[in-house]
């Protein structure tokens, strides 16, 4: 059937005749409305609205006479504000309402071709949003009543209606529906906020029984909503205190009881349905109903336990050693400082103890940072395992290590424990597929004597820790007031080197070698001499080691190099040739990657012929990079260069390295030669010595020859070149010369 859509203000006739002729009508109501409308069979009635609150109507009536009655109320006063548009059944309303925007459809509840719900249906399905009044006969009423729960706005009894009341039950219709949409969309947008939000959120009731759950919140607690839905929080939601497990206090009962926002408690946990635990972290507040009293409470809270973990890692790294994971300066004078504060109210004593490895640099420039990190690490255990809870093991960074021990009867103990940690260092580490020895020296403080803060009495450690290296390794020295006399007397030693070398302060003295047999001059060995402004004459033990230690030294044997050539090349050209020139060169010297460059540069520029120079270097040298050792050595000795080792004996005098090395002489020093020479009836350590040397076929040279029994030792021994006070002290170059001048005549 074709639709018809009629004017408010047209007769019976009109609308008859539009009946007959299947035609559209254009409706402009008694509101004055003009709706653009359309059939649906492309026929069209334009009308506009000239007023944005006129509500459109379309009533959906089969029946005539009630269409006409209906019609009819819209002329009433009270309908000013409605333009109406009637239909006579529902496939011509859906097919008006596929073009057309209507507020309100007043549908005959008994339409014979939508009866009942279907009509209902069908128009939220031809216009969801559009307000809907029924109208249904007396006994149909139960229907209605189902169709407002399925949406429906309001009924009216058809046969009772009267305009007035029928057009307040549309603007109540159109009204709620404006209000139920409004409220849709809020609670749309409240819905997937909640869902979409990374906080968990659970509300609860007045009672303080779960009313909703979003989903982190179900993640986070391991329950579902439809699970949690009405149960009491507290089984839900467990909280309790993450250290000490004990359950806390649940923030919504405060929200719910005391009308107040909440935060969880602090150090929060979350036990989890499964009873696993998570940190949590946030607060809770009550919900009001109109009447601005508590009717719930909702409670946000999010997931922490990452965060904690990683600001728990960074407080470790801030206090801890990466390498090794021990205490750092930063922990440790935090301890000491507390250790005092307690040692001072029990009138206890504390020990500090400072460690330093000895010669750990080599190790770290010869093998790497790798493997030198590893033998750190290993140290790190040694110490750890001498060290009681009470204490603290920290590493101040490179290869220094700071002990505090607590509850310290006497300094004896500090000894002991010094004593234990010396042991446990000098055991052989193994660094993957090596064997290392290192050993390590140690400084002690002792508080309330040797200092009554944290930086003295550290201070104070390391400076007796210095001392015990200068007596040689794996010492350990109790801190003397003296000793800071001489630390000070240290740091004016390396300024004042820092401007000896532009200031010609420093000079060379020659001492020569010897045949033991014949007496004739063999060479010459360099000593370094610092002519200090106020101090006078420095000799190198008061000075080398602080050049070494600072690098200086560097500069300082480049300078002896270039002198000690320039000199012999001097003499050579005076045809007083000396058959070796031998320089002493430090460990730090030798590792320098230029080291070889610059010497051959050396010998290039003061034209001496490489065959005439000798190298000494002492055996910690050799010690580690046995292969690149070699290699270099190898080098220096193609380029015909002699190479010595200086102070055999005393150092770590192992014979393996002297047979995988190229090596010109071993020189016994002096102050071993003066061990064995003042025991004259025990010289098997000497024949033993000149063995091995002349097995190894290297040239055995003594050093520290002083007086006529020396000689005759050695001679008794065949040992055939020596150097010592007896023929000459070491002497300034006009001296040698003389000295050279006379041996030659
Ligand atoms: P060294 O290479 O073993 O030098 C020999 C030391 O023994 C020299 O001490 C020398 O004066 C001393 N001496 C010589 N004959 C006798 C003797 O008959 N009896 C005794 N008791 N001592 C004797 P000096 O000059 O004080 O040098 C000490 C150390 O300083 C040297 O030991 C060497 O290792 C180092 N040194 C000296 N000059 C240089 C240098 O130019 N560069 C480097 N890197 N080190 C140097
Ligand atoms: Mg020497
Ligand atoms: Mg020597």
């Amino acid at each position: 059937m074709t639709s018809k859509l009629i004017k408010t203000e047209q007769t019976a006739n009109l609308y008859q005749r539009y009946l007959e002729k299947g035609m559209p009508v254009n409706p402009p109501s008694g509101t004055s409305n003009l709706l653009d409308c359309a059939d649906g069979h492309g026929q069209k009635a334009t009308s506009v609205s000239s007023k944005a609150f006129i509500k459109t109507v379309l009533l959906i009536e089969h029946d005539p006479a009630r269409f006409l009655k209906i019609q009819e109320m819209f002329n009433h006063p009270a309908a000013h504000s409605f333009s109406f548009t009637g239909v006579q059944d529902m496939a011509a309303a859906e097919r008006y309402l596929a073009g057309h925007s209507i507020d309100v459809v007043l549908l005959d509840l008994e339409q014979p071709d939508a009866p009942g719900l279907e009509g209902v249906r069908r128009i939220h399905v031809a216009l969801p949003r559009v307000a809907l009044v029924l109208l249904c006969d007396p006994g149909n009423e139960p229907t209605a009543v189902q169709a407002m729960q399925s949406g429906a706005q309001d009924y009216l009894i058809k046969d009772e209606v009267e305009a007035q009341e029928l057009m307040r039950a549309m603007r109540n219709a159109v009204e709620r529906k404006i209000l139920e949409e409004a409220l849709f969309r809020e609670k749309e947008q409240a819905e997937v906020t909640l869902e979409s939000i990374g906080d968990a959120v659970i509300c609860s009731d007045r009672l303080g029984k779960i009313s909703f759950l979003n989903p982190v919140a179900e993640t986070m607690t391991g329950w579902r909503l439809k699970e949690a839905i009405g149960r009491p929080i507290r089984e839900v939601f467990r909280i309790m205190d993450a250290a000490t497990g004990l359950a806390a206090e649940n923030p919504m009962s405060i929200a719910i009881g005391e009308n107040l926002r909440a935060l969880l408690p602090a150090n929060c946990a979350l036990q989890r349905r499964d009873g696993s635990e998570i940190f949590i972290e946030d607060s809770v507040a009550p919900i009001h109903d109109r009447e601005g009293l508590v009717c719930g409470s909702v409670l946000v809270f999010r997931d922490v336990t990452a965060a904690r973990s990683l600001a728990a890692q960074i407080a470790h790294l801030a206090e801890h050693d990466s390498l090794t994971g021990l205490p750092n300066r930063l922990l440790l004078k935090d301890r000491l400082g507390q250790a005092i504060a307690r040692a001072h109210r029990n009138r206890g004593l504390l020990a500090i103890l400072f460690l330093d490895l000895d010669g750990f640099k080599h190790v770290n420039d010869s093998l790497g940072h790798v493997v030198g990190d590893q033998l750190l690490q290993s140290v790190a255990k040694r110490l750890e395992s001498c060290v009681r809870a009470p204490d603290t093991l920290s590493r101040q960074g490179g290869d220094e290590f700071v002990v505090l021990l607590q509850e310290v009867q006497h300094p004896e103990d500090a000894a002991n424990t010094a004593s234990r940690l010396l042991t446990a260092v000098a055991r052989t580490h193994v660094i993957g597929h090596r064997e290392l020895h290192i050993t390590a020296s140690i400084g002690a403080s002792i508080y309330p004597v040797d200092g009554l803060n944290a930086e003295i009495l550290i201070q104070n450690a390391d400076t007796a820790m210095y001392q015990a290296k200068e007596k040689g390794r794996r010492n350990f020295r109790f801190f003397m007031p003296k000793m800071n006399v001489r630390s000070v007397e240290r740091q004016s030693i390396e300024e004042d080197l820092r401007r000896a070398l532009e200031r010609n302060e420093f000079t060379l003295l020659y001492q020569p070698k010897f045949n033991i047999e014949t007496a004739a001059i063999t060479g010459a060995e360099t000593l370094l001499r610092w002519m200090h402004p106020t101090r006078g004459l420095v000799l190198p033990a008061q000075f080398i080691p602080i050049a070494e230690a600072s690098g200086l030294i560097l500069d300082i044997g480049v300078w002896v190099r270039r002198e000690a050539c320039r000199q012999a090349r001097v003499w050579a050209d005076r045809c007083l040739s000396l058959p070796t020139m031998a320089v002493n060169v430090s460990a730090i010297e030798f590792r320098s990657p230029d080291f070889l460059s610059e010497l051959l540069s050396t010998l290039d520029q003061t034209g001496l012929d490489p065959k005439s120079l000798e190298l000494e270097l002492t055996e910690s040298v050799l010690l580690n990079r046995l292969d690149a050792t070699a290699t270099l050595l190898q080098s220096i000795r193609e380029k015909g260069i002699k190479v010595t080792i200086d102070d055999f004996g005393t150092g770590y005098s192992s014979l393996s390295y002297l047979q995988k090395l190229p090596l010109d002489a071993l020189k016994i020093g002096h102050s071993f030669f003066r061990q064995i020479a003042n025991v004259p009836h025990d010289n098997s350590i000497l024949g033993a010595i000149i063995s091995i040397g002349r097995s190894l076929r290297l040239r055995v040279i003594i050093e520290g020859i002083e007086t006529a029994e020396d000689i005759e030792l050695l001679k008794a021994h065949d040992c055939e070149e020596g150097q010592g006070f007896l023929l000459s002290p070491p002497v300034p170059a006009e001296q040698f010369a003389s000295l050279l001048e006379a041996h030659i005549h």
